[in-house]
């Protein structure tokens, strides 16, 4: 059992005690950018909240609506018919001012005044900092890890990664196609502002040349040697994945090519994916794992086992305390970076 104390703005002092199974409403929110999956979790963790037998109240627009409080009753009628869709019902923001203590207290009192004693955050990194910011303020927060960058400390795969992997994929895949008829090369950019998660895995599993990622220093000049080498061995393409934070994006690269006449012997095109990766529909192993995720962040709210990140390690879906999670930073597999080079022989 779990018992916390916290001054609401209006100076009342609040005391309650969790985990001996008596709560009574809890809430969720999505935030950040949004990942195929999450309304999969959202209706997981609605479903198997009313089965603890509580009410389940949504949050609009992630923490914007905390601090507005827009928090409405979801039935198990209300989540019906959304697992196979992208995106979220609930809606998502940015709500920089949550950032604040000021923020977090206007949200603390909503909560209050609406009896919401549990707080379910389906996100990413940053919104998973907001947890545990919440959390340090002794509210019952429990995290979901939900982002298709993979940057989150504390689970190997995090909800929505799979399924915009797969759709930068058919997108590659369908490049290659044209790029073969015509001799060219494609710079191809995928998300990731701060991780080559994703830029790394579709260039492994789409045959690149080369994989740009913020992770890993390079020069232009080096990537339009590596493509001449290519087209000198005979290859009828030759595929670039870039990742959006990479020291150059596809479009500085086009204009350092340009601008410095490098001749590549392939023809260059750059496609920028963009949001097209995230608005795809959750594939099966996304919904799966969301309704895994949902059931056991209500099952860690059960126990009254708040401040954790629900994710998925070594196959087993595990909780891990959020102050671990915000404090790390999660490490690309250099091993898979180096294999990459291998195979673009
Ligand atoms: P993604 O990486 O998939 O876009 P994310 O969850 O990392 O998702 P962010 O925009 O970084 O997205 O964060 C979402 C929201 O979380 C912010 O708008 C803010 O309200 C809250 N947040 C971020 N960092 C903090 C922090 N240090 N303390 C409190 N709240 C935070």
């Amino acid at each position: 059992m779990v018992e916390i104390r916290y001054t609401r703005l209006d100076g009342f002092e609040v005391f309650a005690s969790y985990g001996d199974g008596y709560m009574k409403r809890v809430a969720v929110l999505t935030s950040g950018g949004d990942a195929p999956g999450m309304n999969a979790a959202i209706r997981s963790v609605v479903r198997t909240g009313l089965a603890y037998g509580w009410e389940v109240y949504g949050v609009e627009h992630g923490y914007r609506g905390c601090m507005s409080g827009q928090f409405r009753p979801m039935t198990a009628r209300d989540v019906g018919g959304i697992i196979q869709l992208g995106g979220t019902i609930l809606g998502s923001a940015r709500a920089p001012a949550f950032e604040t203590e000021e923020g977090r207290r206007e949200a603390l009192r909503e909560f209050a005044q609406a009896g919401i004693e549990a707080l379910i955050v389906i996100g990413g990194n940053g919104s998973q900092q907001g947890s545990q910011a919440l959390s340090e303020m002794g509210f019952p927060v429990v995290g979901i890890a939900s982002t298709i960058d993979n940057d989150l400390y504390g689970s190997e795969i995090t909800l929505g990664v799979d399924t915009a992997l797969n759709i930068a994929l058919e997108a590659v895949d369908r490049l290659k196609v044209t790029a073969s008829s015509h001799q060219r090369a494609f710079l191809v950019e995928v998300m990731g502002r701060d991780s080559g998660y994703l830029a790394l895995m579709t260039g492994i599993a789409g045959g690149a040349e080369a994989i740009l990622i913020p992770e890993v220093d390079f020069e232009p000049a080096e990537i339009a040697q590596e493509l001449r080498e290519a087209y000198q061995r005979g290859k009828a393409h030759g595929l670039v994945v870039v990742a959006e934070g990479a020291k150059y994006n596809a479009q500085a690269m086009v204009d350092y090519f340009r601008e410095n006449h490098e001749d590549l012997g392939f023809g260059l095109r750059a496609t920028i994916l963009g949001h097209v990766q995230r608005g795809g529909m959750p594939g099966a192993f996304d919904r799966n794992l969301a309704t895994r995720f949902g059931a056991k962040a209500t099952e860690a709210i059960h126990k009254g086992d708040f401040g954790v990140l629900v994710g998925l390690t070594k196959g087993a879906i595990t909780t891990t305390p959020l102050s671990e999670v915000t404090s790390n930073v999660k490490q690309l597999d250099a091993g898979l970076i180096e294999l990459a080079k291998t195979l673009a022989m």
